[in-house]
């Protein structure tokens, strides 16, 4: 069992924190927010008083932050502070010209690195069912899989640094363009006077089908474990897919690939969040998508 620092308890991190402490490994946590620290502390994570304070005797230090910006202040703070071999894996989604800079800034100091974002949500989080998208050497990948094996069920070495970021924003971005194609293949199927279902029952089972449709249904009715159900509640909030898209489209740019239906998709989802629905969740586009007609 591990020495492992964990660094940003919010809705994510607080149950994979905890996921390592009912694998048996002893944790020390960080967090800005009161509550979050507390929320941890329940749940068996020993709080430090500082980020530098939690790193002490570590042998692997996790971090799960909002943005790049946040992750490469804390990686900066903390990569000279550790012991020698300390593993840094990072798991929050951030651009991925951060993600290379923060394992260049480990491996400065010799330290191995992984950058692996998660798929899945909350829910995953707390039922260490996960899936970790990683980037780094083999090396640093083999010494950290089972330390993400203990909060996800799928991990999969993507390549080189960076490289789980790389697949996480390009997964999002496809997730995106689904959503808003189904939703519009809903609204236009209303307008024709085809039901839900009967639609549902031939997409979903012909070339139209998809995980938009026939996990996250964006309208009432076909799946009843879809957030339409429950009120669009996130689920995965509309303002979380925007951060992706707009990772996807500064990637895009960077890189020089043309992505023109992410480039609308984060326009559509962008419009969204300004209309005041980013804490929805981003399959209730179909509300925004129906909007457009009138
Ligand atoms: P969150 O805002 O709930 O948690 C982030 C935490 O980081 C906060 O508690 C904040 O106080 C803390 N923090 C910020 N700066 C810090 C610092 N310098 N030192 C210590 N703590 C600091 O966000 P979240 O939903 O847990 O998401 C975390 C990451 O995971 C994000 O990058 C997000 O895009 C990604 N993600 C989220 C979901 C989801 O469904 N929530 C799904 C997949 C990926």
């Amino acid at each position: 069992m591990a020495n492992i620092a964990f660094i940003g308890l919010g809705n994510m991190g607080g149950p994979m924190a905890a996921n390592l402490v009912k694998a048996g490994h002893k944790v020390q946590g960080f967090d800005l927010v009161q509550a979050s620290k507390d929320a941890a502390k329940a749940d068996g994570v020993s709080i430090a008083a500082s980020a530098a304070d939690a790193v002490k005797n570590a042998e692997i230090v996790v971090t799960m932050l909002p943005a790049g910006k946040h992750v490469l202040s804390v990686w900066t703070e903390l990569v000279p502070l550790v012991g020698k071999n300390t593993l840094m894996i990072d798991c929050s989604t951030i651009d991925v010209e951060s993600a290379r800079h923060a394992h260049a800034h480990a491996k400065e100091h010799n330290l191995p690195s992984v950058d692996a974002p998660v798929s899945g949500g909350t829910v995953g989080a707390k039922n260490a069912t996960l899936t970790f998208m990683a980037g780094g050497d083999a090396k640093a990948f083999a010494d950290a899989k089972p330390i993400l094996e203990n909060m996800g069920k799928k991990i999969v070495h993507c390549g080189e640094a960076g490289a789980g970021q790389a697949a996480k924003i390009c997964n999002n971005m496809i997730l995106a363009i689904s959503m808003i194609g189904v939703s519009e293949a809903f609204a236009l199927g209303e307008k024709l006077g085809l039901s839900h279902q009967a639609l549902f029952d031939v997409a979903s089972t012909s070339s139209g089908q998809c995980w938009s449709l026939t996990t996250y249904c964006p309208v009432p009715g076909p799946v009843p474990t879809s957030p339409a159900n429950n009120d669009y509640k996130p689920g995965f909030a509309a303002a979380l897919m925007l951060k992706d898209l707009r990772l996807s489209q500064e990637a895009a740019k960077s890189a020089g690939a043309a992505t023109p239906l992410g480039a609308h998709a984060e326009s559509i989802y962008d419009a969204f969040e300004k209309a005041g629905h980013g804490g929805v969740d981003f399959s209730g586009i179909i509300k925004h998508v129906r909007h457009l007609a009138k």
